[in-house]
């Protein structure tokens, strides 16, 4: 039996609300329930939308929910060397090359067509730049143009699959009803991942990965919003030879619109309902009306 882990992990480029609140209480209270460890993370890779300021303020939010978490918090922005090895090694396999193309190349290259469109809803890459010739990919280093690396995902799957025997990619997920199960997935639906961004040498889905790994992280718990995320960390994982932890993924607080609450200093963030004068049992109360803040 593994050891309990759990983890909240945000990243602070906005104020904590309420969705954030949901998420570090349920993880919390199941560290506590499985006798296991609760640790943060700070997921400050965005190093342009990353502020200080922001990080302080989750350790107050998180202090005034009642929370306690493990010293020394790791900062991913600490550790760009290690997720740089990360990426390197999916380079040794073949499976990584460089794009150059802007954002708007790859909306004209798509179109308006109702393409493909990826889990969240934006056209999926259309492979522009893979196969690009070497001495075009040199040229256009040496010209100073910024690039991503992109996984090939069509030989990713490929090689992840021969790892598991033939078997297809699947993820070990808890219900919401408590009920253990694997499940199984198409990381293809996303096309071509960015696994190192063209400013920083990572990306949210390398970097969680190699994370969630080196801590011992046993149980990933976050909200829905980024359940479809997971089939990608699970191809990361079986190509980084990572461990394999269990999901399971809570519901979202949702505004009076049902729409999924955004990072916000409004009438959402912690800090604005505070300084509104709501205590810890406000917060706990208002979140149960929205998620299972017990999940089993
Ligand atoms: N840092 C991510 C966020 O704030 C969450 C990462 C995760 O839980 O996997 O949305």
């Amino acid at each position: 039996m593994r050891e309990a882990v759990f983890r909240f992990a945000p990243s602070p480029n906005g104020h904590l609300h309420l969705g954030h609140a949901a998420s570090a209480l349920i993880n919390a209270h199941l560290a506590q329930k499985a006798g296991g460890r609760f640790l943060l993370r700070i997921e400050d890779i965005d190093l342009g939308r990353s502020r200080e300021e922001f990080v302080a303020a989750i350790f107050d939010d998180l202090r005034w929910l009642g929370l306690h978490w493990e010293q020394p918090i790791l900062r991913q922005s600490e550790h760009l060397d290690t997720y740089a090895k990360a990426a390197s090694r999916l380079a040794d396999l073949g499976l990584l090359y460089p794009c150059f193309a802007t954002r708007s190349e790859i909306n004209e290259a798509v179109g308006d067509a109702d393409g493909v469109r990826d889990p969240d809803g934006a056209p999926i890459y259309p492979g522009l730049h893979r196969g690009m010739p070497e001495s075009e990919v040199c040229r256009r280093k040496a010209a100073g143009e910024p690039f991503a690396m992109r996984v090939d995902m069509a030989k990713a799957v490929e090689i992840a699959r021969k790892r598991l025997g033939g078997v297809q990619i699947s993820f070990q997920e808890i219900d919401r009803g408590g009920a253990a199960g694997r499940i199984v997935c198409d990381p293809m639906a996303w096309g071509d991942v960015v696994v190192q961004r063209k400013d920083v040498a990572t990306s949210y889905h390398l970097s969680v990965v190699v994370d969630d790994d080196r801590q011992g992280i046993s149980h990933v718990v976050r909200g829905t919003d980024l359940r479809a995320a997971t089939p990608i960390h699970r191809l990361l994982q079986i190509l980084l030879d990572l461990r394999e932890p269990v999901y399971r993924h809570h519901g979202l607080v949702c505004d009076s619109g049902g729409r999924k609450l955004s990072k916000s200093e409004g009438a959402t963030s912690l800090q604005g309902l505070r300084a509104a004068g709501a205590t810890r049992d406000d917060i706990v109360q208002l979140l149960g009306r929205h998620v299972d803040l017990e999940m089993g």
